[in-house]
């Protein structure tokens, strides 16, 4: 039953553009309209219930109306919504993230990890004093002009949209994930003029994609022994793949490092951080600049801390011991079955690439069967589990998912492939 979502998206379109307001949402023939979230689900406005692995993309570890934010939230509506003068909770927050992450000795907060991105580019580039930077083939850093780069190989990318112009992107080198090689001869290539390398150090918009044995370390050391900022951008990774992020998980510190969903707790942000000789850079400190009317709003940052304060040791291996028990079962299912598939994750991110390849970079993944993952998506659908509609995001776990959700899933996974 789909009735009203159906005649909503019709009506949708009519006033936004493609009837949503980010493309990914706009899946076909149209998307399911959410009356409300609880715990692991999400309610359409047609009465059908779904086991929610998309999380808003990745905020809501916690799953949806969680009981403290709540509490923290219309505690804090009834002070102010947003003061344009400091308040003493974005020193809370910036303490807790000072607290869990290695390289971040000093904080700034935005609105979206676009913003965070953006930035921590500006203050790598000032910091150096060089122009170009790296970035892996289909990584994803947000939607401002110089990292809408991400098909083609090649030293330098073009934009991937109409109206970035090419002057946008003619300084954002490309190069596979995983490949050493590449980026030995891309740092001899431009020797001196590149000011970071910014990496996904678990690609997670691209389905979901580790770091090889060392490749991690080999980017810190190659990065340090050339002059050149290393950023990881752990929009996603942050506070869910470890307390400290991938950087803490894989041991490897970079320079900059830049947040968003998480550490909002649900609520719109982002922030950069990283090492004092950087971040005393930023203005008003320093003189690069930033800046943001709604940077550490108060209800953002208070969804912040209210999420983070309830991420304790327990928080992460219990989501380990969730992740691993999705994975195994989904493998097992498939294993029985005649398809093509790799089961790919690490710890509460997962996704089921369509392909019987390895794979490690974007070229790997563009080998999977994009058509068999469609009906996979549309099955699930209709037997009540939601992941991202493509095959090139990753699905997340929450604290609220139980074993029973994690058991009707993959049950739902056996039916959506036979
Ligand atoms: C989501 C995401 C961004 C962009 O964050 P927004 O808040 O959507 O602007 C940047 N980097 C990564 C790795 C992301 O997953």
């Amino acid at each position: 039953m789909s009735q009203k979502s159906e005649l909503l998206f019709n009506e949708s379109k009519k006033y936004l553009p493609g009837g949503v307001n980010s493309p990914v949402r706009a899946f076909k023939p149209y998307p399911f309209f959410v009356d409300h979230g609880k715990g692991s689900c999400l309610y359409d406005v047609d009465g059908n219930k779904y086991i929610d692995y998309c999380l808003g993309y990745g905020p809501l570890v916690l799953g949806h109306v969680n009981k403290k934010i709540v509490e923290d939230i219309t505690t804090q509506l009834s002070c102010g919504t947003t003061f344009g003068v400091p308040s003493e909770k974005e020193i809370q927050l910036a303490k807790m993230v000072v607290d869990r992450v290695p390289c971040a000795d000093m904080v700034r907060f935005t609105n979206s990890g676009t913003e965070a991105t953006m930035s921590a580019i500006r203050l790598a580039r000032a910091a150096t004093n060089s122009k170009k930077i790296i970035k892996f083939i289909g990584s994803y850093h947000g939607a401002h002009d110089a990292v809408l780069v991400k098909s083609g190989s090649g030293a330098v990318g073009l934009p991937d949209s109409p109206g970035v112009p090419s002057e946008a992107t003619e300084n954002t080198i490309l190069v596979p994930f995983n490949d050493k090689q590449a980026i030995e001869d891309i740092i001899k290539e431009y020797s001196g003029d590149i000011a970071c390398i910014i990496v996904e150090p678990i690609m997670g918009n691209i389905g979901c994609i580790a770091p090889k044995d060392d490749y991690l370390s080999f980017l810190r050391k190659i990065t340090s022994d050339n002059g050149i900022i290393l950023i990881f951008d752990e929009v996603i990774t942050g506070f869910r793949i470890a307390s400290g992020g991938a950087q803490e998980y894989y041991g490897v510190t970079p320079d900059l490092v830049t947040f968003g969903k998480i550490v909002g707790g649900g609520f719109p942000i982002g922030a950069f951080a990283g090492k004092k000789e950087f971040m005393n850079m930023i203005a008003p400190e320093g003189n690069v600049y930033q800046a943001g009317t709604f940077s550490g709003n108060p209800i953002s940052i208070t969804g912040g801390i209210s999420t983070l304060t309830q991420l304790g040791a327990d928080f992460y291996s219990s989501m380990h011991d969730k992740g691993e028990y999705l994975r195994t079962g989904i493998k097992e299912v498939l294993s029985d079955l005649s398809i093509d598939y790799t089961v790919v994750g690490v710890e509460s991110m997962f996704q089921v690439y369509f392909t019987s390849n390895d794979v490690y970079n974007y070229d790997d993944a563009q080998t999977c069967d994009v058509k068999a993952f469609d009906k996979y998506f549309h099955n699930l659908l209709d037997n009540g589990v939601f992941i991202a509609p493509s095959q090139f995001e990753c699905g997340f776990i929450s604290r609220s998912h139980n074993i029973s959700d994690l058991d009707k899933t993959i049950e739902s996974i056996k039916s959506s492939l036979i």
